[in-house]
């Protein structure tokens, strides 16, 4: 049985980039409709002949994400590149959060939603997609140009904890999986780094609590998995209640959703993976042998139609161009499918009327998928110390949004990008936080309002004609910092100077509000 084994993990080598970094420090996670675990304890207590399509429909709730990676190897930049969608309730803003190189005090501590845990000496600098009310990051990236993409699982370890929260025995409180991404990009060098960093803290403190404004544990709550990538290797990490896995990913391309997808390979795991699902009564001891992390773990009363879907449609996508063609305006395109061109033949209506789950995820009059994409990201990541990590990131559905690039080496995001709406940026426990509601001062809320206006009413009777001239501007845009964004790259390594990157950010951004407000006026005329 493979075990979890502690490696060196290399220093960050980038000259160019760390002599940046060295300025700079002065400069500066729809879907799918899933059951409830809540839901899925009533209806596993309810005589089947008694449970109607209305009833499950009725106990879905948003729980999804999509996250995808292609090696050097199948890129058109040479790079890694990594996608992710992060669905979310159609209130959770999700400002994009900027946090410097910072050395701390020994003995200091972070207050998370549930938890307070010692700080480390050094974090690294990061920028993230934040829910409004969390300390972490939905999707994220850091100095050395690591980048990470979570995603709920619905796993039995799980489910076991519902039952014992039921029982009045609930798990201690633990991390949220958006926390622990941005607590890997804090403590991470490279992928690797950051990997142990998260596994480590899983083991210590688990992962119990909603992650879901608004809900209570039982409901809101979800383990994770994640993807994550540098210049040279991505890893692909699933984790349950306090045990994890991980798969090495060094050429190709991969997907993952909402569900476990790691089976009887794996590189790095925790030491009783298999001993824990026989204890459990999940795995056969007899077949220990052939133990399949997936098979044993994953919770079958979650339907896998929700996830399997679209895991394989992103996969397909990718496989398209894997022989060196995905570019990261190819990963843009994936993350705004709506299965067109399919034998599915897209939404019979449109994209904001969705048939099913879809990877650009849209809320539905049927409740099916309960929210929004809320965010989405490209992340370019060299090993090359002539290049700079970099991150496209969109607010709100990325079929109506606009790709803006970040670099990684940036030393501060204008503030519109940073604001959320009414209730403001905090650290509040799911169960506590209120939604948040539009601001005029919040980049995100200006884009959740462009949806709405550009879907016209609930059942996007607009949408079509709208979103085809939304389009036409954002994608013009995105064509022109396509080619910018490799000039101001190139200049801001010559001269060694962070702030052409904040400046080139701030330049777009400024052109990203005058189309989105005058897109919301015109009402897509
Ligand atoms: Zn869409």
């Amino acid at each position: 049985m493979p075990t979890n084994r502690r490696t060196n993990v290399p220093q960050a080598g980038r000259l160019n980039r760390r002599t940046l970094l060295k300025r700079g420090a002065t400069l500066g996670g729809g879907f799918v409709g899933m059951l409830t675990p809540g839901g899925l304890a009533a209806l596993a207590e309810t005589p089947p002949r008694t449970r109607s399509m209305r009833e499950v429909n009725r106990r879905v709730r948003p729980l999804s994400c999509d996250t995808m990676v292609a090696l050097p190897d199948a890129t058109t930049t040479g790079t890694t590149v990594l996608g992710k969608n992060s669905d979310r309730p159609v209130f959770d803003c999700q400002p994009l959060i900027h946090f410097p190189r910072q050395q701390h005090a020994i003995d200091s501590t972070i207050k998370l939603e549930y938890r307070t845990i010692p700080q480390v000496e050094q974090t690294y600098a990061t920028i993230g997609s934040s829910p409004y009310w969390c300390w972490g990051y939905e999707e994220g990236v850091n100095e050395f140009g690591v980048a990470i993409g979570n995603e709920a699982i619905f796993t039995k370890t799980f489910t076991d904890a519902v039952a014992s929260s039921k029982a009045g025995k609930p798990p201690e409180l633990g991390l949220l999986g958006m926390d622990l991404l941005r607590l890997g990009l804090e403590r991470g060098q490279r992928a690797r780094e950051a990997l142990h960093a998260i596994t480590g803290l899983v083991e210590r403190y688990g992962q119990w609590g909603s992650g879901v404004p608004g809900m209570d544990h039982e409901t809101g709550g979800y383990d994770n998995s994640y993807i994550i990538a540098d210049g040279k290797e991505a890893w692909i990490l699933e984790t349950v209640g306090q045990r994890w896995v991980a798969k090495r990913v060094t050429h190709g391309v991969a997907a993952i959703s909402n569900q476990p997808s790691i089976r009887t390979q794996w590189d790095l795991a925790s030491h009783d993976l298999a001993d824990y699902a026989i204890d459990k009564g999940w795995w056969p001891k007899a077949k220990k042998d052939d133990f399949d992390f997936a098979r044993a773990y994953i919770d079958l009363r979650t339907p896998l139609q929700l996830s399997q879907l679209r895991v394989q449609r992103s996969h397909q996508l990718l496989c398209q161009k894997e022989n060196g063609d995905v570019s990261p305006q190819w990963v843009m395109r994936i993350l705004r499918d709506h299965y067109e061109d399919t034998f599915l033949g897209g939404p019979n209506f449109n994209a904001a009327l969705p048939d099913f789950l879809t990877l650009c995820m849209h809320s539905s009059p049927a409740e099916f998928t309960w929210g929004n994409t809320a965010s989405s990201a490209v992340f370019i990541l060299p090993d090359d110390s002539k290049r700079l990590a970099q991150m496209w990131w969109t607010p709100v559905t990325p079929c109506t949004g606009l790709y803006l690039p970040v670099f990684a080496a940036a030393s501060r995001l204008p503030e519109v990008l940073t604001t959320a709406g009414l209730e403001g940026k905090t650290v509040t426990a799911p169960p506590q936080a209120k939604r948040d509601a539009f601001s005029e001062k919040s980049y995100w809320w200006l884009f959740r309002d462009l949806l709405d206006t550009i879907k016209g009413d609930e059942t996007g009777a607009e949408f079509s004609k709208r979103q085809r001239i939304a389009r036409t501007a954002f994608n013009r845009l995105e064509q022109n910092w396509m080619v910018g964004s490799k000039e101001v790259e190139k200049q801001a390594i010559l001269q060694e100077n962070t702030a052409i990157l904040d400046g080139f950010t701030k330049h777009c951004v400024d052109q990203a509000l005058a189309t989105v407000n005058r897109l919301r006026k015109s009402k897509g005329s």
